[in-house]
């Protein structure tokens, strides 16, 4: 297997994961794959179907839950999609470029529209897929396009319009097995000093609100509504500090889980759970999970 995957890009054996996921869950791939042109994922993927080996897409890991054991199988990587390219307003920008990266390249692009992602951890790919959004303004905002491979193998570029998107989901989340490749923006003309000062603004309230000292992946749940934050049930019903194993529901912020250090997936999992479970109990709200479990 080794021989043909290497066909297929940069390929690493025997990988550990645990900086690849900023719960910093302490798991390993057999193989990680980093395909460095389109025409290596399409193949890879005709090989996939054949072999039917396992694999996984990961983007930085920052809204996904690992499982614990050793996965036995390719995760894919496109953090060499990293292309950034601009036509006036227009920007076309690989899968793999982190969204915080670009929210300030664009910046001194005299571009504006993106400051709201200044603290979000994740790729373009990946805040496609799960509509990553803050301070009301989502990834799809300004989106123009996303070109992308399809289960069949197909490369295929849609337009905003044509891609269903909500509050944290979209086409691609509700059609797994899509992987996109790049997308193109159309951004508003910004004033550089004004979106400098909004960053440092979102920044702070970042820091002053979220256990951003400890790793995490963000919100755990959804909101039920705007105005009914699920932070807010949970610190309503006291689990603030509520632990399994090294797994803590956030004293910062109830809707965050930190690992405390050796938090394991299933630690993760449980205390989700009896979050979950409590809230239901409770208020007969049937919390939706915001970040993804990869079982494997
Ligand atoms: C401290 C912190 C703060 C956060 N704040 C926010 C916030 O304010 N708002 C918010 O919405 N989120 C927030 N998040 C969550 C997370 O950063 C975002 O959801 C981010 O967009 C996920 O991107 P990722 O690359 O890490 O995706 P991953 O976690 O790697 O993957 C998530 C899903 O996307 C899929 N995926 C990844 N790349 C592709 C691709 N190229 N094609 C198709 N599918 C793909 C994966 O297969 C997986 O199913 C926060 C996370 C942290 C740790």
């Amino acid at each position: 297997m080794k021989e043909n995957l290497q066909k297929f890009g940069i390929l690493e054996e025997n990988v550990n994961l645990e900086t690849s996921n900023t719960y910093r869950i302490k798991t390993s791939a057999r193989y990680v794959l980093h395909p460095t042109k389109i025409e290596q994922i399409a193949a890879f993927l005709t090989y996939a179907k054949e072999t039917k080996v396992p694999f996984f897409l990961l983007g930085n890991g920052s809204n996904v839950i690992l499982s614990d054991s050793m996965f036995d199988g390719v995760i894919l990587k496109l953090d060499q999609f990293k292309k950034i390219e601009y036509q006036n307003q227009e920007v076309t920008v690989g899968a793999g470029v982190m969204i915080n990266f670009l929210a300030r390249d664009i910046i001194e692009h005299n571009l504006s529209g993106l400051e709201w992602a200044s603290g979000i951890p994740g790729t373009i790919g990946g805040s496609i897929y799960g509509n990553a959004e803050a301070y009301k303004i989502s990834t799809f905002e300004y989106l123009k396009s996303v070109t992308y491979i399809t289960k069949e193998g197909n490369i295929k570029t849609s337009l905003k319009e044509e891609l269903t998107h909500a509050y944290r989901t979209s086409f691609f989340k509700e059609n797994p097995g899509n992987i996109i490749l790049e997308a193109v923006f159309f951004f508003p003309i910004g004033n550089k000093e004004k979106s400098l000062e909004i960053i440092k603004d979102r920044l702070e309230r970042r820091i002053s609100s979220q256990p951003l000292e400890y790793p995490s992946a963000g919100s755990v749940f959804r909101n039920p509504s705007p105005e009914m934050p699920s932070g807010k049930l949970i610190d309503d019903l006291g689990l603030k500090g509520t632990r399994v194993g090294d797994a803590m529901v956030s004293v910062k912020h109830a809707n965050f889980i930190i690992n405390l250090g050796n938090a394991t997936g299933k630690d993760i999992r449980s205390l989700i759970q009896l979050v979950h479970d409590e809230v239901e109990r409770v208020y007969h709200i049937d919390l939706i999970l915001e970040q993804e479990y990869k079982d494997w």
